[in-house]
Parts: structure tokens; sequence; C-alpha cells
């Protein structure tokens, strides 16, 4: 029910309850009204009554009295006149009625002894009867009392025609009440909340132009409306202001974007440059001398030939490594039991290690199974592991661990593998370098600074990540994350008993 039409009934109920009390109150005080103006009537006619009655009694003419009291009745305000002599008995009775309807006689003589004026009321044939029992007064006794009974029915009567008198008013008034309420309600309550709702609603639909018409000055209602269209100006105004600076940060953020852009190619371009220069600038030199002496001996001419294509090599392998550091990758995701493929790269790099001095230990857990790319992933751990004898010329060890369960990142666990050296370790400031494209702190010829860029991709394309840092004792540890296979415990168990099978 709409929140005008619950207030008008309920306003009109309130008058209506109140009407109903103040109804039945004045219904209460007109029935005692009319009660007592019947008993003064009564009293009245008993009154004369008994002045009349006294004086035939005084002067003994007895037949007078009973024509008196039926005469009485000619009165059709009076129901019946009954005359008791001194003993309380019945001595004349107005109407026809029998003397046993009137059951009072006790009062009589109660009235006849103590001399005091009774009321009695009386219920004859469903019908209400107002009583008066009075005595009699002679010269020098009391010589009997009359009753005189007066129908009082009329006062019901009366009371239950004004009760349906008035409750045909009420309603009438009610429902006048209702309508002029529930008109009033509308123009004046109903309206206005409607029209305020339909502006929040529309403000909230995110339309910042809408707004509520005030109609008029003053009242609650009026000032809300006013607030209203207030709070859509300083939101409208709030959202160009929230769009203007978007647009502005969209636009810096665009130029900063195209500045370091800018600035990566560059760095690339003279990373490129700087690596590829030296190789150019031999290749160029002995192909000069090739041409300037064309007399030269072959063994000469062997040798510069022979350093023209290292360094056409050196010139392939560098464009190998950046296109592996652009090209978009297919991964062949399969389940890669890591100390096998450790194995495997420990049989390429025994040799270098051996030449370096280094010594290789493993720590293989056979549960640890990623979902990865086989190849790549030995390629990363090769280039790892060559990083590692590279940064041990006097030798050392290196460490080449398997670890399952290693981590966790969005709910997904990872399996890790982890490359620990003794060697010189990483310049702190280098730490957030080596990353970058053409970094490299080795000799020219040495590196390219493109080996961990390239890894890091490679690694990022499967899901996870790689991470770098200094051991306390002296070297770098490098871990590499990958997503373990979700049947890698199953696998692992399998695989531990083939490996026992085979020995
Ligand atoms: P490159 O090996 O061609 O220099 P990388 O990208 O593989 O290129 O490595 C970048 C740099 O990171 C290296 O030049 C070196 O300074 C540092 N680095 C990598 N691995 C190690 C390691 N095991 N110990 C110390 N420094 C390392």
């Amino acid at each position: 029910m709409k929140l005008s039409a619950r207030l008008a009934l309920l306003l009109t109920l309130s008058v209506g309850v109140v009407m109903a009390v103040a109804t039945l109150i004045t219904l209460h005080q007109r029935e005692g009204r009319l009660r007592e103006a019947a008993r003064e009537e009564v009293r009245s006619h008993a009154m004369t009554l008994r002045i009349a009655l006294e004086e035939d009694y005084l002067t003994g003419r007895m037949l007078d009295a009973q024509r008196l009291i039926n005469r009485l009745r000619e009165n059709t305000g009076v129901y019946s006149v009954v005359l008791f002599d001194a003993a309380g008995e019945i001595a004349g009775i107005s109407n026809t009625l029998a003397p046993e309807e009137f059951k009072y006689r006790n009062e009589a003589r109660q009235v006849i002894a103590s001399g005091k004026t009774i009321e009695i009321g009386r219920s004859i044939g469903g019908e209400d009867y107002l009583s008066l029992v009075m005595p009699i007064e002679g010269e020098s006794r009391r010589v009997g009392a009359l009753e005189i009974v007066q129908p009082i029915s009329f006062v019901k009567k009366h009371i239950a025609r004004a009760r349906t008198d008035i409750a045909v008013t009420t309603v009438l008034v009610f429902f006048m009440i209702l309508l002029v309420v529930t008109v009033v309600m509308r123009y004046n309550l109903a309206r206005p909340i409607e029209e305020l709702l339909e502006g929040a609603v529309a403000v909230g639909r995110g339309d910042l132009n809408y707004r509520v018409i005030v109609r008029s000055r003053a009242g609650e209602l009026a000032r809300l409306a006013q607030e209203f269209n207030r709070m859509a100006d300083r939101l409208a105004e709030q959202r160009a202001a929230a769009a203007r600076e978007a647009e502005e940060r969209l636009a810096l953020e665009r130029k900063l974007r195209q500045s370091e852009q800018l600035a990566a190619v560059g760095s690339l371009a003279a990373g490129v440059a700087h690596e590829m220069g030296a190789p150019l600038q031999v290749i160029d030199g002995r192909a000069k001398q090739l041409l300037n002496h064309p007399d030269a001996t072959t063994e000469t001419r062997q040798r510069n030939l022979t350093i023209i294509r290292q360094q056409a090599e050196r010139i392939t392998r560098i464009v190998r490594q950046l296109l592996d550091l652009a090209r978009p990758y297919t991964l062949k995701l399969q389940s890669v039991q890591l100390p096998h493929l450790v194995r495997e790269t420990v049989e390429l790099i025994e040799t270098q290690a051996e030449g370096a001095g280094v010594k290789i230990e493993l720590s293989l857990d056979s549960s640890a199974v990623a979902q990865a790319d086989r190849q790549l992933i030995h390629h990363v751990l090769l280039n790892l592991c060559r990083n590692a004898i590279q940064a041990m010329p006097q030798g050392g060890w290196l460490r080449i661990e398997c670890l399952p369960g290693a981590g966790t990142k969005e709910g997904r666990r990872f399996a890790a593998l982890r490359v620990a050296d003794t060697g010189e370790g990483i310049a702190p400031e280098h730490l957030s370098q080596i990353f970058v494209p053409f970094f490299t702190t080795k000799e020219v010829g040495q590196g390219t600074g493109l080996g961990l860029p390239v890894s890091r991709r490679i690694i990022e394309e499967h899901g996870g990540w790689i991470e770098a840092a200094n051991r306390a004792e002296g070297g770098a540890v490098f871990t590499v994350y990958l997503p373990q296979a979700r049947d890698s415990a199953e696998k692992a168990a399998g695989q531990t008993l083939a490996e026992g099978a085979i020995a």
C-alpha cells in the first residue's frame, strides 16, 4: 500500500475512533438526562396524585379516590396506579391487570412503615417501567401508599434511534474525511515523494541531468527537492571533473608509455648496436685485409676467413636470442620430471664444468614434476648453469635442486628448480638490471646480456616466475618456479618404481 494511502487510512481511522468514543459518551449522557426527565415526570405525577388522595382520605371520599386513579389511566404516559391500604394490601388499581403483577407489596409496607418514597425499576411484558411508591399521610397516621408506574422504554428506543442516526452519520463523515485526506495527501505528499523517487532512480541510473520539480518554497518536501537538485548538480560537477581527470591521466599515461617505449627501443637499439658493432668491426677489418692483400699467404687468408666466420656466427646467435625475446611462444605443455631434465642438462655441461674446476652437486626430489614445455625449460636451465660456471673462473661448486611444492600462487602449487653457485655473486646494484635485455657484466664476446631476459620470458609464458639472489656465504642463487603437474604425485611414484626396475 502506498505511503499516502496508508497515512490517509490511519488518519481517518484515528478520527473515526475519536468520533465513535465521543458519540458513545454523548449517548450515555443523553440516556442519563432522559431517565432523569422521566423520573421527574413520575415524581410530579405522584406528588399531584398524593395531594388529591390525601384530600379524599381526609374527607372519607374513597370512591372519589378510585375514580381519580381510573381517570389517570387516560393519561397514556401512566401505565398504572395502585393504591395500598394501611396494611399494605392493594386497595385499588387503575387498570384491569391482575394484582399479582405487582409483587412489591413488601415495598409498599416498607414505605408505609418508614414514610419514605422509593423508586423501583420494573419489567412487564418485556417493557421497562419506573415505579414510584409513595406514602399517603392521614390526619394523625399514615393511611396507605400509592404506586404510580410509568413506561420508560421510550428512553431505550430513543437512544437506539439516536445510535443508528449517529452510526450512519459517522460512516458518512468517515468516508468524507477519507476522501478529503486522500486528495490532500495525494497533492501534498504522494506526488512530491513520487517525483523525488523518480529523481533518485534516474540519478541512480546515471542520469545526472535529471532535476526534481520544486512546487513550493516552504515545507520539508520542497527543501528535500531543492537539496536533491543541489546534490545532482554537485554529482554532475564531480563526474565531469573525474572524466576530465581520467582523460588527462590517460593522455599522460599514453605519453609516458610512448616515451617508455621509445626509451626501450632506444636501449635495445643501443644494445644491438653495441653487441653487433664489435663483431661487425672485426669482420670489416678482416675483409679489408683480404681485399688489400690479394697476394697474402693461404694461411693468412684462412685465418681471416675463420675469424670472419666466427664473428658472423656470433651475430647470428645474438639475432636468434633477440628473436627468442620477441617471438610469441606456442608451448607444448606436458608433465616434465624435473630430475630427468636436470640429469640431461648436467650431461651437456659436465665437460665445461670440469674444465673450469667446478664440482656439480645434485639434490633431486623425484616428485618434482612440472607442467611445462620440456625443450624451453631445458634451454633455461642450461643458460642458468652456464652463467653459474662462468661466474666461477677459479672453480667452486654448482648445486642444482628440484623442489616439489615450493610455492603457491592463485591457489595453484608450484615446483621449483634452484641453481646455486659459489661464484662472485651479483653486485647489489645489478640485481635489478640482470633481466634487462643486453645488460651484461661479461667481457666483449663472452656474453650478450640476453640469456636471463629470454629465460624470464619463457618462465612467465608458463605462468611461473624467476627469483635471483645472493647467497649469504657468497655466490648467486636462481630459483625458477613452474606450475606443478596435477598428477605429479602419482607420476613420481611410478617414476621411482620404474627407476628401481631398470637398476
Ligand atoms: P650474459 O650471460 O650474456 O651476460 P645474462 O642475461 O644471462 O647475459 O646475464 C646477465 C648478467 O647477470 C650477467 O652478465 C651477470 O652479470 C649476471 N649473472 C647471471 N648469472 C650470474 C651468476 N650465476 N653469478 C653472478 N652473476 C650472474
